[in-house]
């Protein structure tokens, strides 16, 4: 009986990570989104791979459970982007954070994030030492959602690495026109945004990327990427 009852839970939790996988998979016809990052939804989302080179998920209950869903051609912009900063600076480390349901729709707690053109990226991270880091995201920080940054982008031993930051930004950037898209907005602290453009690769961000400082929750931990995407 305690075999029963344990067994249920799994099976029906391995069936829905499974129909999750087959959602995404890539032999589905190409994406299509609708409607607005507000108001609308996603048919034949793709997903980024777990982990890659330089970059990983945010958390693996995030990604089973669907969360890091989006349009096909932004999922092969941000893996053409992570693969450009890899060829320049092979050592920085990535982490993404929630996009979308692979059906679109409302992603709780986010406001937008509704058709597979929003896309969350976690701060890239060095400790005060100077070790390159990664944001410790896990149950207990929301993941990672809840950790907090001063306005010198420090929190505890670690510190946000703009460099880093700012090259990703620009290689996204770079990716996204090679897929005939664009980054139609990002949106980071506005007190952690002068660090960004105070670096050798941001001071070139500021005019060529729409930076929005204020949003309805604080961006310090994570920059949230819109992608101008024809949605029908
Ligand atoms: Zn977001």
């Amino acid at each position: 009986m305690r075999l029963v009852l344990l067994g249920l839970p799994t099976v029906v939790l391995v069936g829905y990570f499974g129909w999750i996988a087959w959602l995404g998979r890539e032999s589905a016809p190409p994406s299509r989104c609708h409607g607005t990052a507000v108001h609308g939804d996603l048919v034949h989302g793709r997903r980024l791979p777990y982990s890659g080179e330089n970059f990983r998920t945010y958390s693996l209950l995030g990604y089973l459970t669907g969360r890091t869903f989006m349009h096909g051609t932004v999922r092969d912009a941000v893996l053409s982007g992570y693969a450009r900063v890899a060829r320049r600076r092979p050592e920085f480390r990535y982490v993404y954070g929630e996009s979308s349901w692979p059906w679109g729709g409302s992603l709780w707690p986010h406001r937008t994030h509704a058709n597979g053109t929003s896309v969350d990226f976690f701060v890239p991270l060095r400790t005060r030492a100077g070790e390159v880091a990664e944001m410790p995201a896990s149950v207990f920080n929301q993941l990672g959602y809840s950790i907090s940054f001063d306005n010198a982008g420090r929190s505890g031993d670690l510190q946000i690495d703009f460099e880093a930051m700012a090259m990703h930004l620009a290689e996204l950037d770079r990716a996204a026109r090679e897929q005939g898209i664009r980054i139609r907005r990002v949106i980071f602290d506005s007190h952690l945004q002068p660090h960004l453009f105070a670096t050798g690769e941001g001071a070139k961000l500021s005019g060529r990327l729409p930076f929005l400082g204020k949003a309805w929750v604080r961006h310090d931990q994570h920059y949230h990427v819109d992608f101008a995407v024809p949605c029908g």
